[in-house]
């Protein structure tokens, strides 16, 4: 058993890890994320990881998505590109026709089993790190050789409750902590266990605590929006702990510059991705 390092993120060492873009930079090569999320009534979980991705940097956005959410995503992202599913309520289907720089999977997914099928289905053909969150972290509930088999790097960003029912009902948060330490390690994966303090537990054990974010967080799409920004990392050519530790510091830090603004209990979603810009900008 090595010993467990604990580190707290601040401010100057995830200013240090944003990579500076090319003065010659193409949308094609700062990355073409894939969104795999959205079901009838939860479309808003797309939309907002979509806009999060594009604002953290991600040069083009797709979204798969159950029918329904065409007009709604073309609408109100219309920089991101739709590819619709046969179904008009949920995700029967996914097919990639092409490769993408990073992918997610979860948010506003919905746990319909024909989805659960194509998502079992993708994860035996990807080969590299992608991102698991919401019901997508659900249908792998109980699926011990899916979680075993998911690429090294792999990040998983569960809130409490989806952590436990992933890997097990925990008492205490210590407790969960651990658990998520032997987990990151035994599968090789990265952990980002959300909450106030949310911790990102890489696969070698390590424990980085996020020093930034708010209570005002706690609101709807909030965690979507956190998927999107690590995916739209990750399409950068960010290395996946790096995208986790500098997504989770971004994200917490554009929630404190929208409570600055206004206030905790006014923030929703759409107010910490408007402060993206401004959170690189004091980074920069
Ligand atoms: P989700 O539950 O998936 O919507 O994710 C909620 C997001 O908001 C995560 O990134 C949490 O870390 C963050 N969050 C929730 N509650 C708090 C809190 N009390 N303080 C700081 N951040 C929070
Ligand atoms: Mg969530």
């Amino acid at each position: 058993q090595t010993e467990t390092k604990y580190y707290y993120i601040e401010p100057d060492e995830a200013a240090r890890m944003i990579m500076k873009r090319s003065r010659f930079v193409s949308k094609h090569n700062v990355g073409h994320t894939l969104l795999i999320a959205g079901s009838k009534g939860m479309m808003g979980a797309a939309v907002l990881a979509a806009k999060a991705a594009l604002h953290t940097g991600a040069g083009l956005v797709s979204v798969l998505s159950a029918a329904c959410g065409e007009k709604i995503l073309q609408t109100s992202v219309p920089e991101a590109l739709f590819i619709a599913d046969e179904q008009d309520s949920h995700i029967s289907d996914i097919v990639l026709n092409r490769s993408y720089s990073a992918i997610a999977v979860g948010p506003g997914l919905g746990r319909h089993e024909e989805t659960a099928r194509a998502f079992y289905k993708l994860l035996g053909q990807i080969k590299r790190p992608i991102v698991l969150d919401a019901d997508a972290l659900n249908l792998l509930a109980g699926h011990t050789e899916l979680i075993e088999n998911l690429p090294k790097n792999t990040i998983l960003t569960p809130h409490h409750l989806e952590f436990d029912r992933l890997f097990g009902k925990n008492d205490t948060s210590y407790e969960r902590l651990n658990k998520a330490r032997e987990m990151a390690i035994r599968y090789h994966i990265i952990i980002v266990l959300k909450g106030a303090n949310t911790a990102i537990i890489t696969p070698k054990g390590d424990v980085l605590f996020n020093s930034s974010g708010n209570a005002g967080m706690a609101t709807a799409g909030s965690g979507d929006t956190l998927t999107g920004m690590i995916t739209g990392l990750l399409a950068q050519g960010y290395h996946p702990i790096p995208a986790a530790i500098l997504g989770v510091f971004l994200h917490g830090m554009a929630g404190d510059l929208a409570a600055e603004k206004d206030s905790q209990e006014y923030i929703t979603a759409r107010d910490i991705i408007s402060q993206i810009g401004q959170a690189y900008k004091k980074l920069h």
